[in-house]
């Protein structure tokens, strides 16, 4: 495969200077092959972006067709466990954690429990009206993880600080249902249940990507499944993107055409060379399918609330160069957002010297 470029375009902002066919025009020179976008049959929840199209023409089906006959490959997205508004109107979707606590939001990102099945059978409806409605290329499963705010996961935040979910009755009685194990005591579970408790977490949230994925192929067999993983391996947080964020690339792969993995290494404050390219070398060995490394444009989280953090206030072109070169062992890099290479031209000369190969 050719180095495949991609980008994450939410938000409506750049309607405020392009037309819909500019802005397909404007990927084609921006060497961009994917567009991963939002819709308003399954609109994504407001993070930092701008949730309501204009009414200056722009339709989700005219921007879908007017990227598709740019030969852009079009992956519509749905946002599966981050959901303020079911969080608010169902309280048996609250996480719970490993202390009993109920799950408190902090800042933009509110997640809800994954084991509710009614709820996965409303959101495969959904999924099958997007697919039916907009004939994407593909779908874009994002937020599909046990919750846990991992942007806030600092080099040095042990472990120990990194709260864990679900443990709310639904959880705890299905886990017993579906491995046979009586405990219902997080402290027993965390220790000596450990490896069936996460290999169950990873069977949810495999089994939420396989009935989202069936949901989809049920209207168009040519649809493929991008999920949104994590830029973290083993060695991070004590294996976190399994035992928390609960992603096994091994439980994933049969409903999994593409993985993205999130390399937001201004967020997470790490240097991004070797950073991301220990990280996608460690996925290549665990999984076949295309792999795509995500990557910064523009420095984020730079609000009051997140000082502790202790970011860096800008991400430099040698930074996402760096960055960049890192990602040569993925099949591809995908740019978060739009928003950074529409704002900064040497982020776009940046990206085509990548796909050239002339880095
Ligand atoms: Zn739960």
């Amino acid at each position: 495969m050719d180095r495949l470029v991609g980008v994450k375009a939410y938000g409506y902002d750049w309607c405020d200077e392009l037309t819909v066919p500019q802005a397909a025009e404007r990927m084609v020179r921006q060497g961009i092959d994917w567009a991963l976008v939002q819709n308003q049959l399954d609109p994504l929840p407001g993070s930092a972006v701008d949730q309501q199209p204009p009414e200056n023409g722009y339709t989700d089906r005219a921007f879908r067709e007017a990227l598709g006959d740019k030969d852009i490959r079009v992956f519509q997205s749905t946002s599966v466990f981050f959901d303020p508004s079911d969080f608010a109107r169902h309280p048996d979707l609250r996480p719970i954690d490993q202390h009993g606590r109920v799950f408190e939001p902090f800042g933009w990102y509110v997640g809800v429990c994954p084991s509710d099945p009614k709820r996965l059978q409303r959101k495969a409806e959904r999924i099958a009206e997007v697919t039916s409605s907009l004939r994407p290329d593909g779908i874009f499963l994002s937020f599909i993880r046990f919750p846990g705010f991992w942007e806030l996961w600092m080099p040095d935040t042990p472990r120990a600080d990194i709260a864990e979910y679900c443990f709310c009755e639904r959880c705890l009685d299905r886990f017993r249902i579906e491995t046979g194990n009586d405990s219902r005591d997080p402290r027993t579970i965390r220790n000596e249940l450990r490896a069936e408790w996460t290999a169950w977490q990873c069977s949810v949230i495999a089994e939420t990507a396989g009935v989202l994925r069936a949901a989809a192929l049920d209207v168009d067999p040519t649809v493929t499944v991008l999920l949104n993983g994590f830029g973290l391996g083993r060695t991070d947080f004590g294996n976190a993107v399994e035992e928390v964020l609960a992603q096994r690339f091994s439980s994933l792969d049969p409903y999994i055409d593409h993985y993205e993995l999130m390399f937001y290494f201004q967020i997470q404050r790490r240097e991004p060379g070797p950073y991301i390219s220990g990280r996608v070398r460690e996925a290549r060995q665990l999984t076949s399918r295309t792999l795509l490394a995500c990557l910064q444009g523009g420095a984020e989280y730079l609000e009051p609330e997140y000082a502790s953090g202790h970011r860096k206030r800008e991400i430099t072109d040698a930074d996402f160069r760096a960055a960049l070169k890192a990602s040569t062992e993925a099949d591809g890099v995908l740019v978060y957002s739009w928003r950074d290479l529409l704002a900064d031209p040497t982020r776009v000369t940046a990206l085509l010297d990548y796909k050239n190969d002339s880095l």
